[in-house]
């Protein structure tokens, strides 16, 4: 082991030639030999000697002193003075370069040694010392860690380390004793804290303080608390550290985690192979996976129905945005699916080497559902279930594409019930949409897969048959559809039957576009209707007149109604036997003023469907009455007037009191006015009882009209109060010489006897009628042998006059 490296600053030059030969001799190391303060400082900083041997006087040189003061501050070397002076003075000079030993010449070599050894281990252990200091200090710094030390005796502090952003510099607490410390605290621990200055030992801490700008932060503060050895006096040595940031931090993850854990969201975390690592509580109540089923998987094993592409998941990773966002559907653990709106995000910078990507989804089944209903909302009738006009043309519409792509035939039914405006009428909405449900069902049972219904509002519905092989087919259909719709329907209270009228347009011979063949089956739909309720017609051109009659038809009687103009004729009504005229029976007829004329049959039908009898039949009950009683007035000798009632107007509600109105305003005695009410009206119309019994109470008489062409029951009769039957002219005209009619008649006529009612053939054109009938007990006849309809003028002059 080589002694140490020495460094000789010496001016005399035989004493430093002496003393580098005796050390050399003594093992040590001579790195340099000088003469002056410069020299010495040049050589110290290049040969960084181990110790110095420095003589206070260099004569020309300069000062060793100095020399050794600046080598202690600038390389804390170690400086031992070799010299011949020891007066006060000099040795005050030397003290301040804090020497490591003073030798006086003439030295002694093993004096001299020894306190080179000396020098060399106390520098040693200062080294190391100080060494230690550095590195706390660097630590302390590193981890922005302050520390302070507190003395009971003057109540002062020492402190190390970044402590001034949190208690302020010389104006801190730190400036103005312990309790000032303790006021910068939370309440909450400022017990704790002056606990450390009488007995506790020990403090661990995360507080909360005030700082220097009165902000508050939290800190981490590890104390001790001891009585000094020495004079028993309390001393405390703190670290702490301004934690405000981490506690954010943690807090933020506390509560990312509270959500994490409460989210109704499915999550899960993957690592940079998109292996499940950890999952949420809603994950499994939404998928039914728990993390031991899945932690490792890849989500497109067990969570996608379908996989995601195989660039998806570096794209994501890579994005400027780092997120998708899309619809998926995804798998339960029981194998069910749903649909789910799912976000796939990067959670760290995309290079960063413990990679992660959080997938999250919620299950979108119950919006889903509720856009499929508002879907079905928007394309279907809400009533039946059916398609509405809007989807059901939509369809119409492709599928008339398809055809004409591919040929075939295509048909469209137009279906409007008969007699259902009666049931709204008088039994009520409720009852009138109950019934409409049920058609609705029965067509949907009715008709194949592929046939789409709908309604189009009202009592209207459309039916298409988009794979029609044979026209005929259709025919069967629309007889299937009719059986369907005239079984007995049970509403609420009761029973009742309507029937249909279907309208059949064929694609492409009866229109080529959606409006058009719907126009079209609409236009047999009218046409299958004027022939009689409860039939089928196919479209055939001239129904597109007829369509179009129609219309102007009820736009005149609208006119008319306005005008009042709309005309009576009187036929004669005659008493068989002595064809007397006892009264008349009222018949609307169209206006002169809007030619062509229409028959009655023909535009009462109109304004039957259309709901333009009620004001009409209103009017025209009113003004019969008129006349009535200005004939009466006159002095004519009429029994009776007869006024046609349409159902509809019965069925209003309003009929009876109007027709007391029309008595009461028109002063014409009820008792000379008969109602006709035709046989079906009684049918459809189930409080007709109730109804005619009120009209009856008015003293007015009821007929039935064209008597035997419904199905009235005999015992149905027994209960009403009906005056007289009127034998329907069907059964009058092949009279005398068909049994069957003749059979019929005579059947009615005893009859109406044995339940008292009075009878009326209508239709009679011969006198051979006329008189068959009257040997048959029928006493009242109406027909063109006796008068067509007359004028009121011409009808006058048949009547007898009081006193002629
Ligand atoms: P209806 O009540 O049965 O009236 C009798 C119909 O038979 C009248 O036809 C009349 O002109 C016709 N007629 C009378 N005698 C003979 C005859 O000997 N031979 C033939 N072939 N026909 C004869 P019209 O005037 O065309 O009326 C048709 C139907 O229109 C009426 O049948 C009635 O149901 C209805 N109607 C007419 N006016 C009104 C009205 O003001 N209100 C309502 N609701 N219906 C009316
Ligand atoms: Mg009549
Ligand atoms: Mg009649």
């Amino acid at each position: 082991m080589s002694e140490a490296r020495v460094q000789i600053v010496e001016d005399e030059r035989i004493v430093a030639l002496d003393l580098k030969t005796s050390l050399e001799a003594l093992g040590f190391t001579v790195v340099g030999v000088c003469a002056s303060e410069q020299d010495a400082l040049e050589t110290a900083r290049t040969q960084s000697p181990d110790v110095v041997l420095m003589d206070i006087n260099l004569g020309v040189g300069g000062d060793g002193t100095r020399a050794a003061r600046r080598i202690h501050e600038e390389l804390a070397l170690p400086v031992i003075f070799l010299t011949a002076y020891a007066e006060q003075e000099t040795l005050a000079r030397a003290q301040q370069s804090l020497p490591y030993g003073y030798v006086l010449k003439p030295y002694e070599l093993r004096e001299l040694v020894a306190t080179i050894r000396m020098a060399l281990v106390r520098h040693a252990s200062e080294r190391a010392r100080y060494r230690a200091e550095e590195r706390l200090r660097l630590a302390t710094e590193a981890a922005a860690i302050g520390v302070w030390e507190w003395d009971a005796a003057n109540d002062r502090f020492e402190v190390e380390g970044p402590l001034e952003p949190l208690l302020g510099g010389e104006d801190g607490p730190l400036a103005r004793g312990f309790e000032a410390l303790v006021g910068r605290f939370h309440e909450a621990y400022r017990e704790a804290l002056r606990g450390l200055a009488t007995d506790l030992d020990e403090l661990h801490l995360r507080a909360s303080m005030n700082d220097a700008e009165g902000e508050t932060r939290n800190v981490e503060l590890n104390a001790r608390g001891w009585h000094d050895a020495a004079g028993g006096r309390r001393r405390i040595v703190a670290a702490m550290r301004d934690v405000t940031e981490r506690t954010r931090d943690e807090q933020r993850l506390r509560m990312a985690d509270v959500v994490y854990r409460t989210l109704s969201e499915g999550v899960a975390i993957l690592d940079a192979h998109q292996h499940v690592q950890s999952v949420n509580p809603a994950f499994t109540r939404l998928t039914g996976f728990s993390l031991e089923d899945v932690k490792g998987l890849h989500p497109d094993r067990f969570l996608h129905q379908q996989a995601h592409g195989p660039g998806f998941w570096d794209a994501v990773r890579r994005a400027p945005e780092r997120h998708w966002q899309g619809e998926v559907r995804c798998l339960t653990a029981n194998g069910q699916s749903f649909p789910a709106l799912q976000h796939v995000s990067a959670a760290d910078d995309a290079d960063a080497p413990d990679f992660h990507y959080v997938l999250s989804f919620s299950d979108i089944s119950d919006l889903r559902e509720a856009q499929a209903q508002l879907q079905h909302l928007a394309h279907h009738d809400p009533l039946t279930g059916l398609a509405n006009r809007h989807f059901f043309v939509e369809r119409l519409d492709s599928e008339l594409q398809r055809v004409e792509r591919y040929g075939g035939q295509l048909a469209l039914m137009f279906i409007d019930l008969d007699g259902f405006k009666l049931v709204n009428d008088s039994l009520g909405h409720a009852e009138g949409d109950r019934l409409l449900r049920t058609i609705g069902n029965r067509l949907r049972q009715a008709l194949r897969r592929s046939d789409l219904a709908a309604r189009f509002g009202g009592d209207e519905f459309v039916v298409v048959v988009p794979m029609l092989e044979h026209v005929e087919d259709c025919a069967t259909l629309a007889e299937k559809l009719l059986q369907a719709v005239s079984e007995p329907i049970p509403l609420s209270t009761q029973r009742v039957t309507v029937s249909a009228s279907i309208g059949i347009a064929v694609f492409p011979e009866n229109g080529k576009t959606p409006e058009s063949l719907i126009q079209a089956a609409d236009s047999a739909m009218y046409s299958a209707k004027s022939r009689g309720r409860s039939r089928y017609a196919f479209y055939s051109s001239g129904m597109a007149r007829a369509a179009v009659e129609r219309m102007r038809i009820e736009q005149c009687l609208r006119r008319a109604i306005l005008e009042h103009s709309m005309r009576i004729q009187w036929q004669p009504l005659v008493a068989l036997g002595s064809n007397r005229v006892t009264g008349f029976e009222a018949l609307a007829r169209w206006p002169a003023s809007m030619p062509p004329a229409v028959d009655p049959d023909r535009f009462i039908a109109v304004a039957e469907d259309s709901g333009l009898i009620v004001p009409l039949g209103l009017q025209i009950l009113h003004e019969a009455c008129t006349q009535g009683a200005a004939w009466l007035a006159a002095g004519m000798q009429i029994d009776r007037i007869a006024v046609n009632v349409s159902a509809r107007q019965l069925a209003s509600g309003r009929f009876v009191q109007e027709v007391g109105a029309v008595l009461q305003d028109t002063g014409y005695p009820a008792s000379r006015l008969e109602l006709e009410i035709t046989e079906s009206t009684i049918q459809v119309i189930e409080d007709s009882q109730r109804q005619l019994d009120a009209l009856k109470s008015l003293g007015v008489s009821l007929a039935i009209d064209d008597f035997g062409t419904g199905f009235s029951s005999l015992s149905l009769l027994k209960h009403l109060p009906i005056d007289r039957l009127k034998i329907d002219r069907s059964f009058v005209r092949d009279m005398p010489h068909d049994d069957n009619d003749i059979a019929i008649a005579r059947a009615i006529i005893a009859m109406s006897h044995s339940l008292g009612l009075q009878i009326t053939a209508e239709g009679i054109e011969t006198e051979t009628q006329a008189r068959f009938l009257h040997e048959l007990g029928c006493d009242g006849g109406q027909g063109f042998h006796f008068s067509r309809p007359l004028s009121a003028q011409d009808a006058s002059s048949l009547v007898d006059r009081k006193g002629h």
